[in-house]
């Protein structure tokens, strides 16, 4: 009886250290999700519309929680800052259907 409460207190503590251990692994992975892709520069993103063309019109566009906070590009996996406002070059237009 003696050894099943301390195997299970074992377990119980081996279970929490992998839980601790795991949460910088989360804290980084939210933060590299969350930093500006490198592909910014190289497609000429600006925070700005152009020409009348916006990221909220755009094919790539990954909408965030309401129209007007920022979303995501499918081409700049991971990065969460795109505008809706904004443009790049890669602009194509969104078909509505
Ligand atoms: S491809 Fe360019 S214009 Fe289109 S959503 Fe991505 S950043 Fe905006």
């Amino acid at each position: 009886m003696k050894d099943l409460h301390v195997q299970n207190r074992r377990t119980a503590l081996k279970k929490m250290s992998l839980g601790l251990a795991s949460i910088p692994l989360l804290s980084i992975s939210k933060i590299s999700l969350a930093a500006p892709s490198p592909l910014r520069a190289a497609l000429g993103y600006q925070e700005k519309p152009k020409d009348g063309h916006k990221c909220s019109g755009c094919m790539h566009f990954v909408a965030g929680k309401t129209a007007k906070e920022n979303g995501g590009c499918k081409l700049m996996a991971g990065d969460a800052g795109i505008s809706p406002e904004g443009w790049c070059t890669a602009w194509v237009e969104l078909k509505k259907a």
